[in-house]
């Protein structure tokens, strides 16, 4: 009897410090919230307690099986949390410390990395491992590779609510008008306001965009669009936005215009408003084939740029972004529509999903 009794006493502890509570991918539409094994911090790496974190746009395409990620797989890839356990070789942070750790986690030592395309880390998208390569934070514990690259201490004075979209969204977003090398009085046609086409917002008025003309059809979103920077806003299904968009910029086009959905229609309307010698800086994650109509590009000798931008990340990003949160230049938790304990993420996933209740981001919290 003592001897049962003290057995229980003994393994309950034990069994609760050894695992945690995890959102576990089983494929497609099939998700749940379930213990799983207490990650422990190897050489280099760091486990952090996540205190915060978020739903993006691609775990629902993970969600209904239209990007593949293997079963028994953790997912989620924005962190913010207190630093749990330190692996050896991982110098310059104590246990304790708050941390916000970026979608990409480089391992700035690659080839990729030391060539500065660190999203590209190791290979084509081979930065992005949380939730797609390995374990991600949606989970009460997660264990950060190249920790010593990608621990970003948060300044006291922030909040989690307040560097929990900088992980990716706002990253990813605000890399647009960078990518574009976006020029002080630049004219900018941003197409799509979901969260990325918001920051990709905010980060043209960030970078000096003279004109910032958005175009979306959701009411919700249009309106925070404004709350971000846009000074004209278009509806496509009311409105020929290309036609609106040479018209505000005297017949001309705007210099930069940013994709920011990932859709045929988009690309195609985001180079048709674009001026000769303009650039073209898309976000968007597109799917089957993506084609290019000849006429708005001057049948190749227009001198249209085109780029792409992975959402950047490592300490040193996620820091400087901080920073503009820090001194007020960036706010994005009006983004932070909702939030949800870890218990009901899959009813989260619901709410982002069907962007019921003028849902824009879902705040998760472990
Ligand atoms: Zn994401
Ligand atoms: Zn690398």
């Amino acid at each position: 009897m003592s001897q049962t009794s003290s057995h229980v006493f003994l393994e309950e502890p034990i069994q609760a410090a050894s695992t945690m509570r995890a959102l576990v991918f089983h494929g497609a539409n099939n998700i749940s919230v379930e213990r799983m094994p207490l990650p422990r911090a190897r050489v280099g790496e760091a486990v952090i307690r996540v205190t915060l974190t978020t739903i993006c746009g691609t775990d629902l395409h993970i969600l209904r099986g239209e990007y593949p990620v293997k079963p028994g797989l953790i997912i989620g890839h924005e962190a913010v949390g207190v630093i749990h356990e330190l692996g050896d070789g991982v110098t310059g942070y104590e246990v304790g410390e708050r941390v916000l750790v970026g979608a990409i986690t480089p391992c700035g030592q690659c080839t990729f990395c030391l060539s500065g395309d660190w999203s590209q880390c190791g290979g084509a998208i081979g930065g992005w491992k949380f939730g797609n390569t390995i374990d991600g934070a949606q989970a009460e514990y997660l264990r950060v590779p190249n920790a010593q690259a990608n621990l970003a201490k948060i300044p006291d004075a922030l909040t989690d609510e307040q560097v929990v979209l900088l992980a990716d969204i706002a990253s990813t977003g605000i890399s647009a008008a960078e990518s574009a090398d976006l020029q002080i009085g630049d004219s900018v046609a941003i197409f799509a306001q979901g969260p990325i086409g918001l920051c990709a917002t905010a980060g043209a008025k960030l970078k000096g965009a003279s004109l910032i003309i958005v175009v979306d059809s959701d009411p919700v979103r249009m309106q925070m669009s404004k709350q971000v920077g846009a000074d004209v806003v278009l509806d496509f299904s009311k409105q020929d936005v290309v036609a609106q968009i040479k018209s505000l910029t005297n017949g001309i086009g705007v210099d930069v215009a940013i994709e920011a959905l990932g859709t045929q229609a988009t690309f195609e309307n985001a180079l048709r408003v674009l001026r000769p010698g303009g650039t073209l800086s898309s976000l968007g994650v597109y799917s089957g084939k993506l084609s290019v109509p000849l006429e708005p590009f001057a049948a190749g000798l227009g001198d249209h740029k085109i780029v792409t931008t992975l959402c950047p990340g490592g300490k040193e990003r996620m820091r400087r972004l901080m920073t503009l949160v820090l001194h007020g230049r960036l706010d994005l938790t009006p983004l932070l529509t909702h939030t949800f304990p870890l218990e009901r993420i899959t009813e989260a996933y619901q709410v982002f999903g069907d962007r019921r209740g003028g849902v824009i981001k879902v705040a998760i919290k472990p």
